[in-house]
């Protein structure tokens, strides 16, 4: 009789035939600091991620590497909110804390966007009649990543979807003398009812309006490929979908299509979910949160971002 359970019987056996491993080296933790808090704020639905003040960054940097996280994304978040001329300086201070701290141990990457210096909330600058100003928007964006690289940070990471940034960035970092900083581009970010929580940690809800016009429509797989393989013919080293959840079913198709690894977000709504399941006594979260992981793994993802990373060690993950 064919008996499909027979390798499922014992750990050792599933363990023997299971096609996806993975450990810490492989998530990503995000980090919000918010210039002018005086303690740290918690974040809805996120669990053990919060809003930190500047001066708590370096320690919850520590215990993370004392916890096995390897990778970090960086959302640096200005108290100041403007039309336009941003200032880089509050994350260049964020981004020699966190340097400081790991001293070689992790690799940072920093989040380059616009919205949370916006004072419209928006991830692109907009002219007097309201329009996208896409000059203006790669010009700053140019502007913060340079900053960022020239700070220290290993890697940036444009989640903006504007048209053409990644070659914009690409070329302001060569030319700044950052050649070998690479390119994490949130390549196919769709407009999502799941960024919630996000918003609330970041600043950054638009004012107006929403986002529509420049993420992804979720009906479109062939939008999603088209946007992921022109950041990589611009020159992005990564690439991501966002959600993560929700867009596994993209991940093969765009690595395919690029020859570029291709990682997954796990949004803060899709946490927030396992969290708020589990608060209810719905779901076990360990469980949960391994099983997304698994899946986004299973679906060929190269990476995860997961403001659960630093739980994995307690996880049981190598
Ligand atoms: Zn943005």
């Amino acid at each position: 009789m064919k008996r499909l359970q027979r390798l499922r019987a014992t750990a050792a056996l599933r363990d023997l035939v299971s096609e996806v491993g993975f450990g810490r080296a492989q998530l990503v933790q995000p980090l919000f600091v918010v210039e002018g808090l005086s303690a740290p704020e918690a974040v809805p639905g996120l669990g053990d991620n919060h809003r930190l003040p500047l001066a708590r960054l370096g320690e919850r940097v520590a215990r993370d590497l004392e916890a096995g996280v390897r990778q970090f994304m960086l959302f640096a978040v200005p108290a100041a909110k403007q039309a336009g001329g941003f200032d880089p300086a509050f994350a260049g201070r964020a981004i020699e804390t966190v340097m400081a701290r790991s001293g070689g141990r992790a690799t940072l990457w920093v989040d380059t966007c616009l919205c949370s210096h916006t004072a419209s909330g928006h991830c692109c600058l907009h002219d007097a009649r309201g329009r996208q100003d896409l000059p203006g928007t790669l010009a700053e964006l140019a502007k913060l990543a340079r900053a960022y690289a020239d700070a220290g940070a290993d890697g940036i990471a444009p989640s903006d979807m504007n048209d053409g940034r990644v070659a914009h960035l690409r070329a302001a970092l060569d030319a700044a003398g950052h050649g070998l900083v690479p390119i994490m581009s949130y390549s196919s970010k769709f407009a999502s009812g799941f960024y919630g929580p996000f918003r609330v940690a970041a600043d950054s809800a638009p004012q107006h309006g929403d986002r529509r016009g420049y993420q992804l429509d979720v009906r479109s797989a062939r939008d999603a490929y088209a946007a992921s393989v022109r950041c990589a013919e611009e020159g992005a080293d990564l690439l991501m979908v966002k959600p993560g959840m929700s867009s596994i079913d993209l991940i093969a198709g765009i690595g395919a299509r690029t020859g570029l690894p291709v990682g997954a977000y796990q949004v803060s709504g899709e946490y927030a979910g396992l969290t708020l399941l589990a608060r209810e006594g719905l779901a076990d979260f360990d469980a949960a949160l391994l099983e997304s992981w698994y899946v986004m793994r299973r679906a060929g993802a190269a990476f995860i971002v997961t403001y659960g990373a630093r739980l994995a060690g307690a996880l049981g993950l190598p």
